[in-house]
């Protein structure tokens, strides 16, 4: 199969050049103005803009437009409307507006506002991003024409998570503005951060996952005995790709490149059955959007290949999880990294302020960063051995550590460690360049050479909150650091002093040891660095006065939105354990317990007919099978009568965030306690009679 790439990359989105070509010069010239430096572009305006954009859709088969924004629910949302006009004798017009484009009303009482409207306030207004490109959208409902919106009450409240991110990049533009002038840049205009999400998922037959309502209902297997193979042998990392896997891949990358999602890295995982895909790293705004539109596309592939894909971040018990390593630099419009160390970071005075910033704001705000991370599907990840654990550090790597561990303790000259030759000891290959920093795969915050590649985020997640955080409690490190030195009679001797100060005073959030380690999280302890290890905890986070402080002078969040998304964290919370249990309880009463006791009667049966037909017959182990599988059916009935009776008594508790902590506390042991026996009796009984399809059948046959 060929492609050609070059032409259908990005052919389905509304372009810089597209517009260019399709709009007036003088339309285009204000279109830029107000996407580059913020502003109003007039009705008149827009108006053209809505025109040219419809027209376009329409060469593309559209039928229907859309607001598109991301509500806090994590995922996005569209209701389409068509470009028809009143029918006159059944002819139609096909129009989109300047108001159509420009603003919606959709009544918000439908979406988690976490009390920021009340019912009678029901309205909720979506408005054109033009920091995002329109594009259209194939779907089996139609071409839709998406405009991206943010989303807010009529009180301008932000109900979702693209207007806080807008504005956290507002504010780190604002403070590293100043710090790059103050090493004399006059040429940037603007900061802003880059982020290359990569993002791993798992593929499922879809005869299969039909099978299992856990899957259908949660995303994620409830039960399930280990399958004879996990992920011991570790072959399935980078291995060869299957091809009913490839063929999805192929075609996944053709549906992102029409979609100018720059999708370059494929591969095989760690667990079987997971993959991962990483796109060119990009604006952080059009990243977060792009992830969205990714992790929809990668679902709608996979249904065309018979396949379901699984973005949970625990699909499976034993193997891997899915997570999303979010890359994050910040770089001005004239191509500079912010985050490049060059040759001699060591004599690299703007690196290391930026350097000691993030150090003091993963420092500062270790629980905010943790907070952001926060889903429900990443409690059975975090702290698993498989990716980071709850704990926030900096991995710097061996060069830049030695580097700060010097200024720190005040060197009068600062030196690099040797690279050096890497020698195979084959004499055919070269020798290599030797980086002197190794990798750590079990820190959740590492720096890559020229960018921080946070870990922690969840596979399914939106990565908005995390890089809201980021871009915030960087831009607040930022603003103290250029509050110091605009003031300063010598700039370099203050530099110095305050990049040994921040280091020094925040030297504490630096790991370069194994994070999964036992000793480390009693060292974490003694060093005082919070370990927030369910989302439950991580909630108070967000309404600490520091917190509150931090958002409100940057204007990205109101005490109200902190209020409100810590309820919606609760709430959600308390949502998905509470199908997740109820879950259970159907799959045990209506498909595990009655096979067991059909298969617990049978043998019974042939027990006291081989007994009769042969009364010296040795039956012990049918006997001894008979006994500890009613044994385990026993303790699953036994599980699944105080499952129920628990639930209701938390959900009558009236104070939510108390009945999150009590489902945390009480109800995911109690749904331990039926999986249990469960799983030990899928072991004992005949295959055929299990009513679902097993890890073995999920994993292996894809
Ligand atoms: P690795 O994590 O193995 O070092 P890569 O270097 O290929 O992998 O990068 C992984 C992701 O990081 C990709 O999405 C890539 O585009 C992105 N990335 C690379 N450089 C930067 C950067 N300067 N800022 C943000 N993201 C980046
Ligand atoms: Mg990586």
């Amino acid at each position: 199969m060929s492609v050609n790439m070059k032409e259908i990359f990005g052919a389905n989105v509304f372009s810089t050049s597209v517009m260019r070509e399709r709009l007036p010069k003088k339309v285009f010239q204000e279109v830029m103005d107000v996407m580059e430096h913020g502003g109003n572009i007039s009705m008149a305006t827009a108006d053209v803009v809505a025109n040219a954009m419809k027209d376009w859709a329409v060469e593309k088969g559209a039928t229907h437009y859309t607001h598109w924004f991301q509500p806090l629910t994590g995922v996005t949302a569209e209701k389409h409307d068509s470009f028809l006009t009143p029918p006159q004798d059944y002819k139609v017009l096909l129009q989109l507006t300047g108001k159509q484009l420009i603003m919606g009303e959709s009544d918000a009482s439908s979406f988690p506002s976490g009390g920021l409207r009340s019912t009678h306030y029901a309205r909720g207004y979506t408005a054109w991003d033009m920091t995002s490109p329109a594009f259209v959208k194939e779907m089996t409902a139609g071409t839709i024409l998406c405009i991206p919106t943010i989303f807010v009450s009529y009180h301008g409240e932000a109900l979702d998570k693209k207007t806080p991110l807008l504005r956290s990049m507002e504010a780190l533009n604002t403070q590293a503005m100043r710090i790059v002038r103050l090493f004399g840049n006059t040429q940037a205009t603007r900061v802003f951060p880059s982020v290359g999400p990569e993002q791993e998922y798992f593929l499922v037959d879809r005869e299969k996952y039909l099978q299992r309502r856990d899957l259908i209902y949660t995303g994620r297997t409830l039960f399930g005995a280990p399958a004879p193979k996990g992920q011991e042998l570790e072959d399935q990392y980078y291995g060869v790709i299957r091809d009913r896997v490839g063929a999805f891949m192929a075609d996944l990358n053709q549906e992102l490149w029409k979609l100018g999602i720059p999708a370059t890295t494929q591969h095989n995982e760690v667990a079987p059955a997971q993959h991962e895909m990483a796109p060119i790293y990009t604006m952080c705004n059009l990243a977060v959007d792009q992830n969205q539109l990714t992790m929809e596309t990668m679902k709608r592939v996979a249904t065309r290949h018979g396949l379901v894909c699984l973005l949970h971040e625990k699909p499976f018990a034993g193997v891997n999880g899915s997570g999303k390593h979010n890359n994050w630099s910040i770089g001005t419009d004239t191509g500079e990294n912010l985050l490049d160390p060059g040759d001699t970071p060591n004599e690299n005075l703007q690196f290391l302020l930026v350097l000691s910033c993030i150090m003091k704001a993963v420092d500062v705000h270790a629980d905010l960063l943790r907070q952001s991370a926060a889903c429900v599907g990443n409690e059975h990840r975090l702290g698993g051995q498989e990716a980071p654990p709850a704990i926030i550090t900096i991995y710097l790597g061996d060069q830049l550590q030695h580097v700060v561990d010097q200024i720190v303790s005040n060197a009068d000259c600062i030196k690099l460690l040797a690279s050096g030759k890497l020698d195979s000891g084959v004499s055919t290959v070269p020798l290599l360049n030797r980086d002197a920093t190794d990798r750590n795969r079990t820190t959740p915050f590492a720096f890559t050479g020229n960018k921080f590649e946070f870990r922690m985020v969840g596979s399914s997640d939106s990565i908005a909150d995390a890089n809201t955080t980021l871009n915030a409690i960087v831009a607040e490190a930022m603003c103290d650091a250029a509050d110091v030195l605009e003031g300063a009679e010598n700039l370099e001797s203050a530099c110095m002093k305050l990049i040994h100060d921040n280091m020094t005073e925040h030297q504490r959030i630096l790991f370069n040891g194994n994070s999964y380690s036992e000793e480390w999280v009693q060292e974490a302890a003694r060093r005082g660095l919070p370990n927030l290890a369910s989302l439950v905890d991580t909630v108070p986070a967000l309404t600490t006065e520091k917190a509150v402080k931090l958002f409100s002078k940057f204007g990205i969040y109101t005490p109200a939105e902190l209020e409100a998304r810590a309820e919606i964290m609760y709430e959600t919370y308390v949502k998905v354990v509470k199908i997740e249990a109820t879950t259970m309880i159907h799959m045990a009463a209506k498909h595990y317990i009655p096979a067991v006791i059909q298969y617990t009667t049978a043998l019974a049966k042939s027990i006291s007919s081989v007994s009769k037909a042969c009364p010296e017959a040795d039956l012990s182990v049918q006997r001894k099978l008979l006994t500890s599988v009613s044994d385990y059916l026993a303790q699953a009935s036994c599980a699944l009568e105080q499952l129920k009776p628990l639930m209701d008594r938390v959900d009558a508790i009236q104070d939510l965030k108390e009945m999150a902590l009590t489902y945390h506390r009480a109800v995911i042991p109690a749904m331990d306690a039926l999986r249990y026996p469960i799983d030990a009796l899928e072991l004992m009984v005949d295959k055929d009679i299990w009513p679902v399809p097993t890890y073995g059948d999920l994993m292996f046959e894809v």
